[in-house]
């Protein structure tokens, strides 16, 4: 049981929680028991006690998500780049009309979560890892870099030639109104002071800058669904987990204005959590035909019910 005179106040809004259930790490399958509570003022889920910055740096073996191998990133395919062109702003992407014309209409139902360009802009991907996302970023014609703060992942992505900062972001020490996008991408539930890294953002964007952030939706239809075992908790790495209204209200505090604010969801995740569900045994639910179905239909309740599994949000700064 974790101490009583730990700190267990909600790290958002500081009301108390209560405990929603006790975590296993089936990532990694690093041992002990991680307590997860819900604020009964705000509904975000957090880790408490809060594991102290040592203990968090134990979380991340060598080995997390590959990260230690050189980053790749496929090209763009002909309808993405008319998209991005036609849509986003990445006028250079695609060579004819057709292109264009087809992305215009094409934009309507995909890719409809790109970064619009800001040509000649400084972009920063933040918990960058190998570097892949500032690769990708590059690619499009930002001037990318990336901070990260686990050294062999960013190795990995020097090694490659890219511009990455090894560290935390604060550690970093960039000068303020240094960057025109900011992207935290699955990194803001591994921070213990998410609101500390809004200010932070705040400071580092300049005027009409846009941060994008995704991460794992605490509203979804999934964790009702699932619990313990949903996919998205992964225990102990992810120390809080968000409502959409969660990250509004700490972006706003920090000076930042919601421009975007939606929930997605994938299959991936579903499959995932019923393999957890199941302690991943047998054959993995991704290979069961009965499975993918299920995975589908869980899909588009999700997205009916404005519940899918993650956030995917841009914010402004004014
Ligand atoms: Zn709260």
């Amino acid at each position: 049981m974790p101490e009583m005179n730990a700190i267990v106040l909600c790290p958002l809004c500081e009301g108390s929680g209560s405990e929603v259930f006790v975590g296993r790490d089936q990532l990694m399958g690093l041992p002990g028991d991680f307590y997860y509570r819900e604020c009964c003022d705000c509904g975000a889920l957090y880790q408490a006690p809060a594991p102290d910055a040592q203990t968090i740096a134990g979380f991340y073996p060598d080995n997390y998500l590959d990260h230690d191998q050189p980053p790749v990133t496929k090209s763009f395919g002909w309808l993405r780049r008319g998209v991005l062109a036609s849509h986003f702003g990445y006028r250079s992407l695609a060579k004819g009309g057709l292109q264009r014309l087809l992305g215009r209409l094409a934009s309507f139902f995909f890719y409809r979560d790109e970064v619009p360009f800001n040509q000649g802009g400084d972009a920063l991907d933040v918990g960058c890892g190998n570097g892949k996302f500032v690769q990708k970023l590059s690619a499009l014609g930002w001037h990318a870099s990336g901070v990260e703060f686990s050294e062999s992942a960013a190795q990995a992505g020097i090694l490659a030639g890219l511009e990455i900062s090894v560290g935390t972001l604060e550690q970093a020490q960039f000068a303020g109104a240094s960057f025109d996008l900011i992207t935290a991408r699955h990194l803001i539930e591994h921070l213990p002071e998410p609101k500390q890294f809004m200010a932070e953002i705040n400071r580092l964007l300049r005027p009409g800058g846009r941060l994008l952030i995704r991460t794992p939706n605490s509203n979804a239809l999934g964790r009702r669904w699932f619990g313990a075992n949903w996919y998205a908790n992964d225990p102990p790495r992810h120390l809080v987990l968000f409502t959409p209204g969660n990250l509004t209200q700490i972006a706003n505090q920090a000076g930042l204005q919601q421009s975007v604010s939606k929930t997605f969801t994938s299959p991936k995740i579903v499959l995932n959590s019923w393999d957890y569900h199941r302690k991943n045994s047998g054959k993995p639910s991704r290979k069961i035909g009965i499975m993918r179905v299920v995975s589908r239909v869980y899909v588009g309740l999700a997205a009916m019910l404005g519940r899918g599994d993650e956030i995917f949000a841009i914010y402004e700064k004014q």
